[in-house]
């Protein structure tokens, strides 16, 4: 999608700080990090919502998890861990229309999230 900001970082017409690249999926350093490891997991293709996956896409978002996991334990992540987390639509907190799950490690996070 042309008008889609991760979109356009798939296809490098804007720069990001990318950790992890496979056939189907882009993670990157978040430009407005929370957290001292802050990364944003997404799919190449263009998913606005969770509410707009199809059959199938479960394999994706297994796939995502396992990225999300290892590039977790190259940063050795291992002993402390993390949190994996997605924003679905406005009360969700979601600002970027394409699906990401944001990675977040290296302080003790709060819970609730507000
Ligand atoms: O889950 P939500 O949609 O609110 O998060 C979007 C995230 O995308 C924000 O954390 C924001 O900092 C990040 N972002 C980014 N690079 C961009 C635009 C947004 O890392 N070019």
């Amino acid at each position: 999608m042309q008008d889609c900001i991760f979109c356009r970082i798939v296809n490098r017409e804007i720069p990001a700080d990318v950790v992890y690249e496979d056939e189907h999926l882009l993670a990157f350093k978040d430009i407005n990090p929370v957290a001292p490891v802050h990364l944003l997991f997404i799919p190449k293709r263009h998913i606005p919502t969770l509410f707009d996956l199809q059959d199938g896409d479960e394999r994706l978002l297994g796939l995502l998890q396992k990225a999300a996991v290892q590039v977790a334990r190259d940063l050795g992540l291992e002993e402390r861990g993390f949190r994996l987390v997605t924003n679905c639509q406005e009360d969700g907190g979601q600002y970027v229309f394409h699906v990401h799950y944001h990675l977040l490690a290296g302080r003790e996070l709060n819970w609730p999230p507000g």
